[in-house]
């Protein structure tokens, strides 16, 4: 089935028998506990909502198949789900393997969790070259970490070399795929062996919920993250689970639209005189371009920018906006920007932060649904504010 077919009925399918009423959208099962009526015969296999709930059931289902993957996993967070993937294939003195220019979040939870408190080590490099990747792998590296296209400079590395890479060194490949979301970008079918989404972003997509995902196919892996999810418990809420299957429904009609109204205001800006340098996909001039066409289906509607003054430059464009909430997230029907040096990158050290190339004038931009013009004209009228 395709994506859009897929994101609309995956884990939602009428049932009609025994009792059921033929539900077209799947019920919030709030129940925290379900009856049997003998010991051994949990109904439909549901005994206790941390370890199973229909209503999270149905979610797992439809982000496994709009990933093209056999199993999917609902997290209360993005970083749940990464604990959690952490804590299923690493063990004291491990090693990690990690893309340089991640998620703010991430960094914090692999340098102050996992290192600080388990003694896994990290190398962070530029994984725009794969060459890099494969020189910082070491006889007890467990995984590489990827995220593609990164936050929040926009780059991309190239999945399906690096997965290359990895297994002949029997290491296994992790990507976040948070930015591109599945419909723009299948890192299963790339090669990776485990997805993680932070599905408070695009797959959920209106700033309503927090939530993350890990999507695989390898059945023992799962078992094995599934167990661990139960044990540890940062599972999603039925409430919760229903609003990103409710989001996933329009995801493909989203995606279109954020990438549409993403290239409109990149070529806006990448043409005016207050801005130094964007940081688009979709831009022939991004030096990853060819890169982004071969493993995308689209450029997705995340970018930054770099103005020409500094941080005070910055905070006066920012102040000077209607339409962009200044606010950190992204990938929801409205328009969010931010500043990452204080914002979402604020808990990196400065030099960490200005070696991968974040500086004090560098705005993010999670390009929304609304209308392009009003977009471009907002971001006009602030820019002459500067
Ligand atoms: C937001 C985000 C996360 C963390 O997800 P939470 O839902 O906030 O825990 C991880 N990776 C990326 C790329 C993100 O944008």
């Amino acid at each position: 089935m395709a994506f859009a077919t897929n994101a609309v009925h995956a884990g939602e399918e009428p049932v009609y028998t025994g009792g059921a009423s033929g539900d077209v959208v799947v019920p919030i099962h709030l129940s925290s506990t379900f009856a049997r009526k003998e010991v051994d015969a949990p109904t439909g296999g549901f005994e206790y909502s941390r370890s199973g709930n229909p209503t999270r059931f149905a979610l797992e289902k439809k982000l496994a198949a709009i990933e093209g993957a056999a199993h999917g996993l609902a997290f209360s967070s993005g970083l749940a789900a990464e604990t959690t993937v952490g804590l299923s294939l690493l063990k004291k003195d491990d090693h990690v393997v990690a893309f340089d220019d991640l998620y703010g979040g991430t960094r914090r939870l692999f340098n102050h969790v996992f290192h600080d408190s388990f003694g896994i080590g990290f190398s962070y490099v530029d994984a725009r070259n794969p060459e890099n990747v494969k020189a910082a792998i070491q006889k007890n590296t467990r995984f590489i970490w990827l995220e593609s296209p990164t936050n929040p400079l926009i780059r991309l590395c190239d999945i399906r070399e690096i997965a290359g890479i990895a297994h002949d060194a029997g290491v296994r490949v992790i990507v976040d795929n948070t930015f591109a979301s599945p419909y723009f970008q299948q890192p299963i079918a790339l090669g990776a062996d485990i997805v993680v989404h932070s599905t408070t972003k695009y797959i959920n997509g209106h700033s309503d919920s927090v939530g993350g995902a890990v999507v695989l196919s390898d059945e023992e892996l799962f078992q094995k993250i599934r167990y661990n999810q139960n044990a540890a418990g940062a599972i999603l809420s039925p409430f919760d689970s229903f609003l990103i299957a409710r989001g996933i429904k329009t995801l493909a009609l989203r995606m279109e639209r954020h990438e549409k109204n993403a290239l409109e205001i990149a070529r806006y800006l990448a043409g005016h005189e207050k801005v130094r340098e964007v940081y688009y996909p979709g831009l022939p001039s991004h030096p990853q371009h060819a890169l982004a066409k071969k493993q995308m289906s689209g450029f997705s509607g995340m970018l930054s920018f770099e103005l020409k003054g500094g941080e005070a430059e910055a905070r006066r464009f920012l102040a000077n906006l209607h339409l962009f909430a200044l606010a950190e997230s992204l990938g929801g029907v409205e328009s969010l920007i931010e500043h990452p040096a204080t914002m979402t990158h604020a808990s990196i050290p400065k030099k960490d932060r200005e070696k991968v190339g974040v500086k004090d004038s560098l705005v993010r931009v999670s390009v929304g649904i609304e209308n392009a013009e009003d977009l471009v004209q907002d971001l006009g009228q602030a820019l002459d504010a500067i």
